[in-house]
């Protein structure tokens, strides 16, 4: 074994870890439904909690547990800074579009708030400023270009000489009041809330057939037919419009540390060439906090194994960091739009009947709010402002 690979804590993430595993049952009958998600993670269920709150009856299929897919091994900040990107969006999408992206997600962050504080969850959510920062100098003038976008788009930004950490950098973007949380004890209270209000959840049954015409989901054991179906599954299960073919897989990895001294209050990304490290504190046990640390993203040029991605990711830690013990190790990817917007809303243009999310490109905690609030304004007959953005249509039109 790579020796820097001894001691890296358990396979597992802080969230599942820290969280009681779910049991609900599995589908073993046929049903209708006015609503059928298929996915249990951030996606489907916060879709499905707003779809219920406006009078639906809604039920959620998951292959698995909920909560375990990507959303279980996610580092869950709950902010509008997605990295650098604004300065592409712009250049590529022209400013309108930009500012609808921007917005939507700052928006998010207030509409996870007032959720968390509406439906009283402890969730360790907290407020953090959000820094996107130069690793090295060539960085600078970027970060500098994207506070200039980012202001444009009417973000809440600033530059700063220096993200406030140990160790040196090169200049940072700050967004102010964005947020952080525990993302499993969010999602599993929310559950039993959609549950108690008369909601189905139905774990270990997977979507094995979608028929189309009927619109019946089946699993092994049952079957839902429901008058609108939503996909969910972070990559399309049923996918007539052929988005799977588009997206791309973003995979990374994170280990859960903790360290001397005190933890930088907020949450940070840098960038250097061909790779990029995240990190941000999180409440642990007995008034301990952990430190997630992500990084190593998997280029398509990339011929690294998992343990050398996970080896290079310690030693950046422990050459960042105080680093007294590595208490979880963990890796997963997230789908990727090839002009990294999401995919949200109609799955076949001409019906009103088959929707679909897809492809967060790493930034599924704001787009996630941003899903639920347009696939509920178009479940109700009402378009959304953001639709045209997020539209599974133009994926197609994308060269
Ligand atoms: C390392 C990493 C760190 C990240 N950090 C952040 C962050 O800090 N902030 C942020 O905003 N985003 C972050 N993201 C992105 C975010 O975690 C994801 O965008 C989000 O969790 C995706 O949620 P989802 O519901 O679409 O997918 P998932 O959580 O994967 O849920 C999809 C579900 O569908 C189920 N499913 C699949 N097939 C079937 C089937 N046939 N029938 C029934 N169910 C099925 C799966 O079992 C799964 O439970 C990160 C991503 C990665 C990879």
């Amino acid at each position: 074994m790579n020796e820097l690979l001894t001691n890296i804590g358990k396979p597992t993430s802080i969230w599942l870890d820290t969280t009681p595993e779910t049991d609900y049952p599995e589908l073993a009958a046929d049903l209708e439904v006015d609503i059928a998600i298929v996915g249990g993670g951030i996606a489907g269920l916060l879709t499905a909690y707003y779809l219920q709150k406006s009078s639906h009856k809604v039920a959620i299929l998951e292959a698995d547990r909920i909560v375990k897919g990507t959303t279980g091994f996610t580092t869950a900040k709950i902010t509008s800074g997605h990295g650098l990107k604004y300065q592409t969006l712009v250049k590529k999408l022209g400013q309108g579009k930009a500012q609808i992206y921007a917005l939507a997600n700052q928006q998010a962050v207030e509409g996870w708030a007032a959720l968390v504080e509406e439906l009283k969850i402890d969730c360790d959510f907290v407020r953090q400023p959000a820094y996107s920062y130069a690793a090295g100098k060539d960085w600078t003038d970027i970060v500098k270009k994207e506070v200039e976008a980012a202001k444009s788009l009417g973000l809440p930004v600033g530059f700063v000489e220096r993200a406030p950490v140990s160790f040196k950098n090169y200049g940072a973007i700050k967004y102010e009041n964005q947020a952080q949380f525990h993302p499993r004890k969010f999602l599993l209270a929310l559950s039993k809330i959609m549950i108690d209000r008369g909601g189905l959840i139905f774990e270990n049954s997977a979507v094995g057939e979608v028929l189309e015409n009927q619109k019946r989901l089946v699993t092994k054991n049952g079957s839902i037919k429901a008058k609108k179906i939503i996909i969910a599954t972070n990559y399309p299960i049923f996918d007539p419009a052929d988005i799977f073919k588009e997206l791309k897989a973003h995979q990374s990895y994170t280990l859960g540390v903790t360290i001397g001294g005190k933890m930088a209050e907020g949450m940070f990304i840098g960038f250097e060439e061909k790779n990029f490290h995240s990190f941000r504190s999180q409440a642990w046990r007995k008034g301990k906090e952990i430190l997630l640390v992500g990084g190593e993203a998997v280029l398509d040029d990339d011929l690294l194994s998992t343990d050398e991605h996970y080896a290079r990711l310690a030693k950046w830690a422990r050459e960042h960091f105080d680093i007294k013990s590595i208490e979880y190790h963990w890796t997963t990817s997230d789908s990727e739009t090839p002009d990294e917007v999401p995919v949200i809303g109609r799955l076949i243009p001409e019906s009103d009947d088959f929707f679909v999310v897809t492809g967060f490109v790493g930034w599924g905690m704001t787009h996630s709010w941003v899903a639920a609030q347009i696939l509920n304004s178009e479940i109700l007959g009402r378009p959304h402002p953001w639709s045209r953005l997020y539209s599974a249509e133009r994926i197609k039109k994308h060269d």
